[in-house]
Formats: structure tokens, C-alpha cells, sequence
């Protein structure tokens, strides 16, 4: 492969583009590998699709490796697959739906497990079939909340998808790690800085799930760490340890005047100072109302969570734990509808007669005593005791996680760190073979039901993770496996230097490197070195003033390291760099 950048169809750009808030982005579009359609929409220019592809081809070549079979299927997806599944409704407003001319529902493809489902169970009958693996690398559509950060989130982005199908649980659990090796390859070879977590399932439906973080500050995920026991999770997966239950009998709960008390800092010392109570943050009882929407119903139940005082409410570990249900803010238009709730002074002792559901964090256990809100505006009520006064309907992992809190699993206390996920694999068990009554025959005649594992890598997203994890203040440092060629060489000033970077282009391009030139005539030195920092291929060789001594300078692009060589020695040093 030998690209010329006096043809390529590239125009690099000085300037951040004003939509862009992440390195990714900004440089992916400066350096002309991406172009905006519209949000979370990205066209890809000629190096930009040379990088994708390269991803796609390390994720296939690992897929091919551990026996998965490629196929492909249609985004556009007729309504009648997701139904019995319930996704359609289940979706919500992530999914796009459309109409054809005749007035037929059909949809986006978001993710394919019926789609695969289906086709297996059009194919395959009998035990003797199984297992099998199949895989597509495909565009998927979301019409996410908040599209974001260029191909970091898109509505439209390429994702390959896999589904296990096993007649067995252990069969399950081997195509699961049969992934999992897969994935490690996969990142290994992408050069992707990442970390396995213990996931939440969501709207999945289903039990073993691990996400691949890649460490990043711009992340969108939150997973903590164990540093003592390896422990890793994502924020939404963490459980919270809960305390014994309390024995010991509690005073009587006692209503107290509280004025001027309306944030739990202030209620603390207020209640400290004049009622003589003893209390920090974490004695109180915060309590959140929302209203849950179900997707594809008008139904909109209102929910309250309780945390102890001293957290706030994770917003996403919430969603997370509600899903499908959404949760929204409750307005002052829905207090108004709510008189039962003295906005500021809610308490949980209520709320059964008013009917309400009240979700607690697990730290509330039964018998403990709280001081929460007495439902009259001004007061609060101190010894609320869990099971005498109030009867919570559960509990919910919905109060944030902080640094230092003890790991579920061996008590150290856990760091936190951002990430973004860039794949995901998934024991989903039999919900869709189920739905689609996929079963295959027995050896005794009676029908077995599959069982099924689904796993996600985020294609495009992974270009943008590279860009994110490894770029400078000069611009993109790809890694060689998915740089849009191995070497950039510079032809600088006058027309021989330019001939002679043509010539050794065409030579390294003849011994099997993947070659771009900047062969532009009446361009600077200065521009040409700023454009080739900018779009990051991993090794320079510039072709410039030395040139009349014999000389060129090979430019390593991850190290910054430069070396002048002789033109003669130049093709075999270069190769040995592109090959090291
Ligand atoms: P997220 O939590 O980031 O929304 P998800 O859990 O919805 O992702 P999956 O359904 O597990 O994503 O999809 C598999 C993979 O596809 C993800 O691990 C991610 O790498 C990628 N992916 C998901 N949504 C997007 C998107 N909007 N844009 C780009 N890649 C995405
Ligand atoms: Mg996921």
C-alpha cells in the first residue's frame, strides 16, 4: 500500500473543531480521519477508514481463531423479531423505529441476539449441531440520551457482535471463556490499556457479565478496584456489603423542630446543638423521589430511595438498577399532584398509607435507627427504626460508591477509577431461546433448550480509545498494528528531496510496508512536520536539507527519539524499526 498525500483526499485542520470537548475527538477530526454528519453521526475519510478497518480485521482474525463463523445480517429489522422478546417496548427511546410505505413497523438493529436466535433455529435441529458460535461486524443504531465525544458514543457505530449457543450450562460457561481469551487477545494486539469488571446484566436479563474498561479520565464508567484482591467492577455492579441487623431495642421516634434546616449538613448540627443528639451525616436518612417510566406503557410510578445522609444518589447506578424502567426527576409539578410529600421533610413512616414504594440502600437493615424527615414542613424525626417504624419494599444499589470503601470481597478499601467500555461478554442463560422456543433434539428423542452467550466489541469505539489513551499535545501516536501505514515520509523543500521520498516510498512499498508519502510540492517543512505529528503513524523518515550530505532523519513517533542516517542505509533501517 503506497498513499500520496499530493492525491490523498485528506485535509488536516489547525483549529479544534467548537463541538469538541475530548482529545479523541478534537484530534480525529483535525487530522481528518473523521468528518460530523450530525450528533453522534461521523463519516470516515480514507485514513480513518484504513484504522477502522484494521481494528475489524484484528477482531476477526481473533474471532476466526477461537472458532466463531462470520455472518451478517440487515440493520434494518422488521418489529415482529423483537416482540416476543418484549425489546421492542423495552427499548424505549434508544431504539429507532420506523415505517415503510405500507405502514409496517421496523426498527434500527441495536443488538441481535433474536436475529441470531432465529436464524440458528432455522438451521439447526438436533444435539449433534451444537455448539456453535456465529459473529457479525455490523453498524448498529442507538438514539443514545446523550451522544458524545465524536465515535465515542454515536447513534450509529460499528460493533462486533457474537452469540454463543450450548446445550449446557458448562458448555455456556466454556464459549464464555473461550471469549474472554478472545477479548484479551483482541486488546493486546489493538494495544488497548484495559480492565476486566464484574458487570451489571441491565436490560439484558441474566447472570455472568464482564466489561473490558479502558482506563481513561473522559470515561462515562465508573469502575473501582481492589488493589489487594484483584477485585474490579464496574459502579453500577458493585454491591454494597450490608451490616448485621440491630437487636438492641431503640427509644420511642421522636418528632423534632427543625427550622432552617435544608441540607443534611445543617440538620446535623442543628439537631446536635438543640436536641443534644450525637448524630454525623451517615445517622440520617436521605430520601430521593422519582418517577419510573416503563417504556412502551403511559404507566409512571413514583419511587422513593433511601441513602444514609452522608452519599449522594448515583444517578447511573439507579438507572442500572431500575432498568428497564426509567427514572426522571420529580418536578414541583409532581409534588403538587403528591400532597403526602412535604418536599424536604419526607420520611419513610408514610409512605405505605400514601402507597408509595420505598427502596433502601443495603446499609438500612432492619432494626437501625434513623433521622429522617416527619412529613410536616420544618420537622424531622429522630430513632426511626427500620421494621417498627417503617417496613422498606427493598433495597437498591443506587447510593454512590466512594474511594475507600470496603471491597465486597476482601474488605480493603477500593480506589475508583474512570473507563470506557469497549467490550462486553455476557452469559444470558436462555431468555432468547426461550422467546424463540429454540430447542434442539435430544439424544433421547426429548427437546433440549439452548442456552445462550452474547459478547460485544465496540469497533469504532475502539478507534476513538486509542486516540484517547495514546496521543500527545502534537497529535495522534498510533500503534502499528492499527496506524494507517507503518511509515510517513516527508519529502521537504526542493523538488529532488521530493523525488527521492517518492523513490524509497515506492521501495519500502515494494518490500511489503504499508507506505504514506507527503509528496505535496510548494508545501513547508514546517506544515508538513506539524501534519505528520498530527495523524501519528508510528515511524517518520524525513527527506529534507541533509539530503545534499547523504543524510535523512528516521523519526520514532512514540518515543520522539531522531537519528540522521545515511540515504543508502535508510530502506534496511526503516524496515528494521517497521518490524521490531
Ligand atoms: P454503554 O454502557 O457504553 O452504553 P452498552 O453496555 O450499551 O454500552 P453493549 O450493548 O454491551 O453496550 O454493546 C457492546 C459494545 O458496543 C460496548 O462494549 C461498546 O464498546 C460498544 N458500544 C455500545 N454503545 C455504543 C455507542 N453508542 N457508540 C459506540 N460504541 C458503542
Ligand atoms: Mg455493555
Amino acid at each position: 500500500m503506497l498513499l500520496r498525500m499530493s492525491t490523498l483526499f485528506l485535509r488536516t485542520l489547525r483549529e479544534d473543531p467548537a463541538d469538541a470537548e475530548v482529545p479523541s475527538h478534537k484530534l480525529l477530526v483535525r487530522a481528518g480521519y473523521i468528518r460530523r454528519v450530525a450528533p453522534g453521526i461521523y463519516s470516515w475519510l480514507p485514513l480513518g477508514k484504513i484504522v477502522l478497518e484494521n481494528v475489524a480485521r484484528v477482531v476477526r482474525e481473533e474471532m476466526d481463531r477461537m472458532g466463531a463463523q462470520e455472518v451478517l445480517f440487515p440493520a434494518l429489522l422488521p418489529r415482529d423479531f423483537y416482540e416476543p422478546t418484549g425489546r421492542w417496548t423495552e427499548y424505549g427511546d434508544t431504539l429507532f423505529r420506523l415505517k415503510d410505505r405500507k405502514g409496517a413497523d421496523y426498527l434500527l438493529g441495536p443488538t441481535h441476539e433474536e436475529m441470531f436466535t432465529d436464524m440458528v433455529k432455522g438451521e439447526y435441529s438436533s444435539y449433534k449441531d451444537y455448539p456453535v458460535t456465529l459473529y457479525q461486524i455490523q453498524t448498529k443504531y442507538r438514539d443514545e440520551a446523550r451522544p458524545r465525544a465524536g465515535i465515542l458514543r454515536g447513534r450509529e457505530f460499528v460493533m462486533k457482535d457474537s452469540y454463543s449457543f450450548d446445550l449446557d450450562d458448562d458448555g455456556l460457561k466454556r464459549s464464555y471463556e473461550m471469549h474472554r481469551e478472545a477479548y484479551i487477545r483482541i486488546f493486546e494486539r489493538l494495544g488497548i490499556d484495559y480492565k476486566i469488571c464484574f458487570a451489571m446484566s441491565g436490560a439484558m436479563g441474566g447472570s455472568a457479565s464482564e466489561e473490558f474498561l479502558a482506563p481513561c479520565p473522559t470515561g462515562e464508567d465508573t469502575f473501582v478496584a481492589c488493589h489487594n484482591c484483584g477485585y474490579a467492577a464496574n459502579a453500577e455492579a458493585v454491591v454494597t456489603p450490608a451490616p448485621p441487623a440491630v437487636t438492641a431495642a431503640q427509644p420511642p421516634m421522636k418528632v423534632l423542630d427543625t427550622p432552617d434546616t435544608p441540607t443534611i449538613e445543617s440538620l446535623v448540627s442543628y439537631v446536635n446543638e438543640n436536641h443534644g443528639l450525637g448524630i454525623t451525616a451517615a445517622d440520617t436518612l436521605k430520601n430521593l423521589v422519582v418517577k419510573v417510566r416503563t417504556p412502551g406503557s403511559d404507566e409512571v410510578k413514583t419511587v422513593i430511595v433511601g441513602v444514609p445522609g452522608d452519599r449522594e444518589v448515583d444517578f447511573k447506578r439507579l438507572e442500572a438498577a431500575l432498568s428497564p424502567g426509567v427514572p426522571e426527576i420529580f418536578e414541583a409539578e409532581d409534588f403538587a399532584r403528591h400532597p403526602g410529600l412535604v418536599r424536604g421533610y419526607i420520611g419513610p413512616q408514610v409512605l405505605r398509607d400514601l402507597g408509595i414504594t420505598y427502596l433502601v440502600d443495603p446499609r438500612v437493615v432492619e432494626g437501625s435507627a434513623w433521622v429522617t424527615g416527619a412529613n410536616e414542613p420544618g420537622k424531622h424525626a429522630a430513632h426511626v427504626v427500620v421494621g417498627r417504624d417503617f417496613q422498606p419494599d427493598g433495597t437498591i444499589e443506587a447510593a454512590e460508591v466512594r474511594a475507600g470503601d470496603a471491597c465486597p470481597r476482601c474488605a480493603h478499601p477500593l480506589s475508583i477509577d474512570r473507563g470506557i467500555e469497549i467490550g462486553h461478554i455476557f452469559q444470558l442463560g436462555r431468555k432468547y431461546a426461550d422467546a424463540a422456543q429454540l430447542d434442539a433434539l435430544g439424544p433421547d428423542g426429548k427437546p433440549i433448550r439452548i442456552t445462550m452467550g452474547s459478547y460485544g466489541v465496540g469497533v469504532s469505539r475502539a478507534v476513538a480509545v486509542l486516540a484517547e489513551q495514546r496521543h500527545d499535545e502534537l497529535g495522534l501516536v498510533w500503534p502499528r498494528e492499527v496506524a494507517p501505514a507503518d511509515v510517513h515520509i516527508v519529502g521537504t523543500g526542493k523538488e529532488n528531496q521530493i523525488e527521492v521520498a517518492s523513490t524509497l516510498a515506492e521501495t519500502l512499498e515494494a518490500r511489503g510496508l504499508r507506505v504514506l508519502v507527503d509528496d505535496r510540492p510548494g508545501v513547508s517543512p514546517g506544515v508538513k512536520f506539524k501534519d505528520s505529528e498530527l495523524l501519528g503513524l508510528p515511524t517518520v523518515l524525513i527527506v529534507g536539507r541533509g539530503l545534499a550530505n547523504g543524510v535523512v532523519e528516521l523519526r520514532d513517533r512514540v518515543t520522539g527519539t531522531k537519528e540522521e542516517i545515511p540515504l543508502d542505509e535508510a530502506v534496511e533501517r526503516v524496515l528494521a524499526a517497521c518490524r521490531a
